[in-house]
């Protein structure tokens, strides 16, 4: 939780890239890095670009070094250019995406700790994801080590958080299915003893909003550890206080079991770029979600209300019909109603969210 703290404080002025404020975030990081990583070859920790810096560092295998899994998240976030509350200006990104940037940390010191693993490990903080996916885009173009070589890549852009606050135990991983059943089934495994809820997605619905994105395109096996969309989006109140440091914890516990398992795995993933859009699993995990949500119905403004009964009788009525009756149209169903379901809960107000602890 430091690192969250130390990141979405004012002092970094909301990370916009190419400033002063960014510079020192980048020192921050680097510093942090330097305990437990090596620089790659041929950059010494940073990777500039236009009016962007990408970190990487790397933790080297013992075994197949010359095979990479690789975290990442952006540190980037919007300085000031974000909806103003009263007094506050500065959007400190302290859920998107101080406590991603905290996450792949913490989980990279804990695979170092354990010793040098069996492949290498790479680390890369993105720079200018948030004016799109910039710092990743220019890393695929611009590789320290050949794409073909990363087993896969395991994204974190919006952690701690929650997309309402009944759902509060419920988090997503999105687009394991890009590296077949091996990936999927190892994204099973590091999800079997957690006491969160881990609601498994099709990539899809990662709607191409975060770093991922790139590395899919770039015919890299994915996952995407989100908390998803919610009030503090984008909004000076995605403060350090909405974190919820218990969730970001047991996030990490899955996180690390993934990567764990991903740099020692005699069967890694291979990249499946035909995967179906959505699965009747996609209907069944968003039915659970609006099924948890009914709670906060209440906090969502009375426009949005209609469409969300609407929706869960259409997933009652499509997962009630079957996996074999899945087809065209509750696919289309499925997504036009995830659309209206994300955008209803960014109406949440933010400082509901604060987990009670606070
Ligand atoms: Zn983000």
């Amino acid at each position: 939780m430091d690192v969250v703290a130390d990141l979405a404080s004012d002092v970094l002025g909301g990370r916009p890239n190419g400033t002063a404020q960014s510079a020192q975030a980048q020192r921050y990081l680097v510093d942090q890095l330097a305990g437990f990583t090596t620089p790659l070859a041929g950059i010494t920790y940073l990777q500039p670009f236009d009016q962007g810096t990408n970190i990487l560092a790397v933790i080297r295998g013992s075994q197949l070094p010359d095979q990479y899994v690789m975290v990442g998240a952006h540190y980037d976030h919007l300085g000031t250019d974000c909806p103003a509350d009263g007094a506050d200006t500065i959007c400190n990104g302290a859920s998107d995406n101080a406590a991603g940037v905290a996450e792949a940390l913490s989980l990279a010191r804990r695979v170092a700790a354990s010793g040098p693993p069996k492949r290498s490990l790479i680390i890369a903080l993105w720079d200018r994801e948030e004016d799109g996916l910039l710092g990743s885009t220019y890393y695929v173009s611009h590789p320290v080590v050949p794409l073909d070589q990363v087993v896969a890549y395991v994204n974190f852009d919006i952690q701690g958080t929650s997309m309402t606050p009944a759902l509060r135990d419920i988090t997503v991983a999105v687009g394991a299915e890009t590296g077949g059943p091996n990936l999927q089934q190892a994204l099973d495994r590091a999800t079997a003893s957690t006491p969160l809820t881990e609601l498994k997605l099709s990539l899809l619905f990662g709607q191409g909003r975060s770093d991922h994105a790139v590395l899919f395109g770039a015919h890299v096996p994915v996952v995407f550890f989100t908390d998803a969309n919610n009030g503090c989006y984008h909004t000076v109140n995605d403060e350090v206080d909405i974190i919820d440091p218990a969730k970001l914890d047991r996030q990490t516990d899955v996180s690390t079991a993934l990567v764990t398992d991903l740099l020692s795995t005699s069967t890694p993933p291979s990249w499946v770029g035909n995967a179906p859009a959505t699965t009747f699993a996609d209907a069944q995990g968003l039915l659970e979600v609006l099924r948890l949500s009914q709670p906060d119905l209440g906090l969502l403004p009375a426009a949005d209300r209609p469409a969300m009964s609407v929706y869960l009788e259409d997933l009652q009525r499509i997962v009630a019909a079957g996996p074999t009756a899945f087809d065209a149209a509750a696919t289309a169903t499925l997504l036009q109603g995830a659309v209206k379901l994300v955008a209803a809960f960014t109406h949440v107000d933010c400082r509901a969210l604060v987990p009670a602890t606070h």
